[in-house]
């Protein structure tokens, strides 16, 4: 994500008219220098074109290339979709595909080392998560995977320099999985308020899901229907380093909830309880709304996934109370007694203070 430069200026004006302020300096790990050039490779820019992106500034830099300043693609994927002359498996927001695996409802996130430790970005992430997983209807469920469990994961949220001007950067999702990395530069972001640092994780996980941006309008084949021209408050507005979250805007949720419908049976676990919660504490989700309590399954998990409690309350509201400060998995899964078959698990994280 691009900062919007008048806001620079803005910011910029009001620090010399309040004098000097001291910058935090935070050093990030990895190399300074990479070594960044527009990409001429006629093959390659045929390749972006024919997914819709702007193709006059497709930059490479180390083993990636950056379309349109802050979507990033795996330089030997691109290398190997050419190759097979196959262009058309790589979507976005203006399109009718999915491109993360039918059978991929869980998408597992954690926050790198060098980032965790920043009280700030770590909620931010987890906050972006809570507002992608909020679309109901849509199969995508991000859950936020703590260090030290032992799973795959599919995103890795880290810091890295992006260079002067560019806040975060996502990744493009490839081969049925979701962009593998969002990184945020450090020295771009310290300045931003924590709904601004919210703004820009859930743009930037937009583009891992494989959502384009919003204000991108040539080519306008293929838009999502619903979707208008000029989203002003979409968060997958480009240049919007800076911007303060508020809420979705009916598009976004349109159009995520377009590229992944639910799967069927429709299972909808969205809980409404905060990821980090009092012990003791009551959390409801809306899924008995769609279907008869026992229909739902419940089950606590620890962090290392040891099954601590299967919930006979199934219902809307669920109360669990009795477990010691820590970390958490709650677990749902949609059942049909009539034929014994069931759902995958869907999994929430919890945080009991
Ligand atoms: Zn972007």
């Amino acid at each position: 994500m691009k900062r919007n430069y008048f806001v620079l200026l803005v910011v910029a004006l009001i620090i010399l008219a309040i004098g000097c302020q001291k910058k935090n300096e935070i050093v990030t790990s990895g190399p300074k220098k990479s070594t960044v050039s527009v990409v001429k490779d006629s093959s390659v820019i045929s390749f972006f074109k024919s997914l819709g992106f702007k193709t006059n500034n497709i930059v490479e830099k180390d083993s990636i290339y950056i379309a349109e300043g802050d979507i990033s693609f795996n330089k030997v994927y691109v290398l190997n979709q050419i190759k097979k002359g196959k262009t058309t498996d790589e979507v976005g927001r203006h399109s009718y595909q999915s491109l993360i695996s039918q059978n991929r409802t869980n998408i597992y996130v954690r926050v790198a080392p060098n980032i965790i430790t920043f009280a700030n970005y770590d909620n931010a992430v987890r906050e972006a998560i809570r507002q992608w997983n909020s679309v109901t209807n849509c199969r995508v469920n991000l859950i936020y995977t703590p260090a030290g469990v032992n799973m795959p994961i599919d995103i890795t949220i880290q810091a890295g320099d992006l260079g002067t001007g560019l806040c975060g950067q996502g990744s493009w999702p490839t081969s049925g999985l979701a962009g593998s990395t969002v990184t945020i530069d450090l020295d771009e972001t310290l300045s931003l308020s924590f709904p601004q640092l919210i703004f820009l994780l859930i743009h930037e996980i937009g583009h891992n899901l494989g959502l384009r941006h919003s204000d991108i309008t040539n080519p306008p084949n293929n838009v999502i229907p619903g979707t208008p021209v000029f989203d002003a408050n979409s968060v997958m507005r480009s240049a919007t380093c800076g911007f303060t979250f508020v809420a979705l805007t009916q598009a976004d949720i349109d159009a995520v909830r377009f590229m992944y419908p639910a799967n069927s049976p429709t299972l909808v676990t969205q809980i409404s309880g905060p990821s980090f919660a009092p012990a003791f504490s009551t959390l409801t989700h809306i899924s008995g709304a769609f279907y008869p309590c026992n229909n739902y399954e419940w089950r606590l998990l620890n962090s290392d996934e040891q099954l601590l409690a299967n919930f006979t309350n199934n219902c809307a509201e669920l109360t669990w109370s009795g477990y010691p400060s820590g970390e958490y998995y709650l677990e749902c899964r949609l059942t049909n007694p009539e034929n014994n078959a069931s759902t995958p698990w869907n999994r929430y994280y919890v945080n009991l203070e």
